[in-house]
């Protein structure tokens, strides 16, 4: 059976190990496009049979006039190490036991938000495609399940450029966009972040091929991209808000109608546990971990002020859930 030259590397291999391109956080993936396949392959292909659905229902909510539905694009694996390089293990696997979390931190959820708003038919984010993990790269499966035709999605929006939001974009093929008749919107601090020359050498080695692969989605999908700033309204009832940290232009997305309310997180509050009881522990993934941390402590004391509910990409499924404080913390409470 075909396998996918880079779907089955282990997100943890130590960088040099293999491909330069295919480090610790995925690689550039330009293996398989229609051209390689029509120039040899020919009808043997089939692509690979761990392409399941994932076992999780869709997950529908009502705000105001709008349908919001989660969806999922599978699970990723991360190492602890990599997650929490500056906090000592045993402190955090004692943590996840407390939160009844797997010790390992992972697998971790990816929780795609679908909005029906209008005419509209809205993504956040578009998952990881199939260039990242094998567990991931199970959304338009899942949304054709639901009964989402990828041709009738009118607008996907990036909460930021990493892999598991942004590598979804592309079609299997890897070489036209997966919602044809989407446009796609970023924020112009993540798209001058990751289109910038000098990006990849600002990453530890590890991420260097992130940086290469996320340029190159972007750049495929540039006539169909447009570029917005903190406050805007992307689609009626959405508009960005600017959480940076997790990466220079990372955005929530607030829904609003009808007089409610929700805030989409992206990965400013990434984990169930830590994100809520630790806000101060310093994350791997950020790019700027003391500006992640503020921002973490901003939206967390907003949410628990204003008892706005959060849909968190990677919080367990599906990620739907009231902030409230705990001690000088806080915690998560699924609704
Ligand atoms: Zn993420």
């Amino acid at each position: 059976m075909y396998r996918h030259p880079f779907r089955h590397r282990p997100f943890n291999e130590e960088p040099g190990s293999r491909d330069p391109g295919c480090r610790l956080y995925g690689c550039v993936g330009t293996a398989l496009n229609r051209r390689t396949l029509l120039a040899g392959f020919g009808a043997a292909i089939a692509l690979p049979a761990t392409r399941a659905i994932a076992s999780h229902a869709p997950a529908t909510y009502k705000l105001g006039a709008l349908e919001v539905t989660v969806v999922s694009d599978g699970v990723l694996n991360v190492p602890l190490s990599f997650s929490l390089p500056e906090t000592p293990l045993p402190e955090a696997a004692a943590l996840f036991r407390a939160h009844g979390l797997p010790e390992a931190g992972s697998p971790s959820q990816t929780n795609v938000v679908f909005v029906k708003s209008g005419n509209e038919r809205i993504l956040i984010d578009a998952g990881s495609g199939p260039n990242f993990q094998q567990t991931a790269g199970k959304l338009q499966e899942n949304l054709e399940a639901a009964g989402v035709a990828p041709d009738s999605i009118t607008k996907v929006v990036f909460t930021h450029g990493h892999p598991d939001h942004l590598w979804g974009a592309l079609d299997d093929f890897d070489d036209a966009p997966r919602f044809p008749n989407a446009r796609y919107i970023i924020s112009a601090a993540e798209w001058d972040f990751w289109t910038d020359p000098d990006t990849p050498s600002r990453l530890p080695d590890a991420l260097k091929g992130m940086a290469l692969g996320s340029s190159r989605i972007l750049k495929a999908i540039e006539d169909k991209l447009e570029r917005r700033k903190n406050g805007e309204t992307l689609a009626p009832g959405l508009a960005y808000l600017a959480t940076p940290g997790h990466t220079p232009g990372h955005m929530a997305v607030v829904i609003e109608d009808g007089g409610q309310r929700l805030i989409v997180g992206g990965d400013v509050l990434a984990n169930t546990a830590i994100s809520f009881a630790r806000p101060d522990w310093r994350i791997g993934a950020d790019f700027d971990r003391d500006q992640g941390i503020a921002t973490r402590r901003r939206l967390l004391d907003q949410l628990a002020s204003d008892r706005t509910p959060l849909i968190g990409f990677h919080l367990a499924w599906p990620g739907y859930g009231a902030v409230e404080r705990s001690g000088t913390a806080y915690r998560f409470v699924p609704l």
